[in-house]
């Protein structure tokens, strides 16, 4: 298997620590809103990956945290009047609220930083101790990025030239650092804020440090992977390596997997251009699948322009998988014959050679977009193939393979959810009572086939139509 490494800007082959292990950190959202549908992707596609992996035969370690000390929580609370606790709270709530709508798994482990606050205590302590931190005047702890010769090896920036482009720290009022380019540990507290006792002062931490204490708390000095939005690249992972491989002397992460970024109408999204959604937003518009479908409908790595357009064609492939299914569990109802047949076993190869097509595609660089049209191509045969004749074994079998790879790797659940039936049933008997209003009796009559066709049943009362199931 293949990952695109942006450390080593290219595609390596993926060899584990462990045999058949995988320890995996994704850096989450910061609490103080609900989520937008761009941190939707990393969510979505990293758990598509743990989810493939899965499906190999790998234990997998998932860690992802929630940020809940931070900015923006600190100002969305002082606007509400409230902790800065009950915003982070509040929006972690409805987080894995918007996770489980998109069938996204839990992971191992779900840190906050605020409850991690001695273990990053103790990280500073160790760059302190070991030379790789200062503490100025007010208490302010810095990373000095000048003792680490390897800053800016992921992000491919180089020091020199870092270093000569050098803003005056008087002019930005930064006179306590000694590089512009060192970064915070560690802060004092200011009015209204939350704050811990610490060493150096009361304050609080900055932001890159959670992430290189939970990391290695959960998962050990040294993981597999690492992964997150592009934007995190610089400055963030690039001072997580600084601060974890300076403390332990150890390498921090063997991949760094990043996803493009998500743009709305080929527009970067934001509140300012009206073109902001969040996953609620879109989910009481469509099911959170076809949201899930569209993220996977490109390589994690490219960009991906979200348009009511391409939602619309992801809504009818959606159904399409949906009406495939359908129609394989009814025909399961009443099939015979636990033997395919020659012809049977003919599709079923072919349905084989689709899912080779499907592992090539995780297997390369977890390329869902390749591997969701393998699925297509299995949905499309399936609904070729299925029919009175077919025999259970078959039926059976090709069902179990859509479960395993669309419910099961891409988290595209097949099973139509019985609220939507219901929305469908009611629409369709409306339809019919407009045509029989309207004396077009051919249209009334093939609305109820289709209604019987799907088992359900209508009684016309003196109330007006009723609807059992068969
Ligand atoms: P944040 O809450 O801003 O730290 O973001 C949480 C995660 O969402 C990070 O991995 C970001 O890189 C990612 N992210 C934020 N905006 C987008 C976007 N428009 N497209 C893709 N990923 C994004
Ligand atoms: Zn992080």
């Amino acid at each position: 298997m293949k990952i695109f490494d942006t450390l080593q800007r290219r595609k390596v082959e993926f060899k584990p620590i462990e045999e058949g292990k995988l320890s995996m950190y994704v850096c989450g959202p910061t609490v103080y809103n609900l989520i937008h549908i761009g941190n939707a992707r990393p969510m979505i596609v990293f758990d598509t990956f743990r989810r493939y992996m899965e499906y190999k035969g790998y234990n997998v370690n998932y860690v992802s945290n929630f940020t809940d000390v931070d900015d923006k929580i600190i100002k969305a609370a002082n606007e509400e009047g409230v902790s800065s606790e009950v915003i982070s709270e509040r929006y972690i709530e409805e987080c894995k609220k918007d996770m489980a709508a998109m069938n996204i798994k839990p992971a191992t482990t779900h840190p906050q930083a605020t409850k991690e606050i001695d273990g990053m205590i103790r990280m500073i302590q160790q760059l302190i101790d070991k030379g790789h931190a200062y503490v100025a005047e007010d208490g302010t702890v810095y990373f000095a990025v000048e003792t680490d010769p390897g800053y800016g090896k992921l992000s491919h920036k180089d020091m020199n030239e870092m270093m000569s482009g050098l803003r005056d720290l008087k002019v930005s009022g930064e006179e306590q650092k000694r590089n512009a380019n060192d970064f915070v540990l560690w802060k004092p507290k200011k009015e209204g804020e939350p704050f811990w006792e610490s060493p150096w002062c009361e304050g609080r931490p900055g932001w890159h440090i959670e992430c290189s204490v939970m990391s290695q708390k959960y998962l050990g000095e040294t993981i597999d992977i690492h992964a997150g939005g592009e934007d995190l690249i610089f400055p963030h992972h690039e001072n997580e390596i600084a601060q974890s491989e300076c403390s332990s002397g150890k390498e921090f992460c063997h991949y760094w997997m990043h996803n493009g970024f998500l743009k709305i109408n080929n527009e970067k999204m934001s509140k300012s251009l009206g073109n902001f959604f969040t996953v609620r937003d879109i989910t009481a518009q469509y099911d959170p699948m076809v949201l899930r479908l569209f993220m996977l409908s490109a390589q994690y790595r490219t960009p991906l322009n979200f348009s009511q357009e391409l939602m619309e064609q992801n809504k009818a492939s959606y159904e399409r998988i949906l009406n495939c299914t359908d129609k394989l569990k009814d025909l399961l109802k009443s099939a015979q014959g636990t033997e395919m047949s020659a012809e049977e076993l003919e599709d079923k190869e072919k349905v084989e050679s689709y899912i080779r097509e499907f592992e090539a595609a995780m297997d390369d660089d977890n390329n869902t977009a390749n591997a969701e049209t393998a699925v297509f191509e299995i949905v499309r045969l399936a609904n070729t193939t299925a029919g009175e004749n077919s025999t259970k074994a078959y039926l059976e079998y090709v069902l179990g393979v859509i479960r395993t790879l669309c419910d099961g790797v891409l988290g595209v659940i097949t099973d139509r959810k019985e609220e939507n039936l219901d929305a469908e049933i009611e629409e369709l008997i409306q339809k019919r009572q407009e045509a029989r209003k309207a004396k077009d009796f051919k249209t009334a009559d093939a609305i109820r086939d289709q209604l019987n066709g799907m088992g359900i049943i209508l009684e016309d009362t003196k109330e007006g139509v009723k609807w059992k199931r068969a």
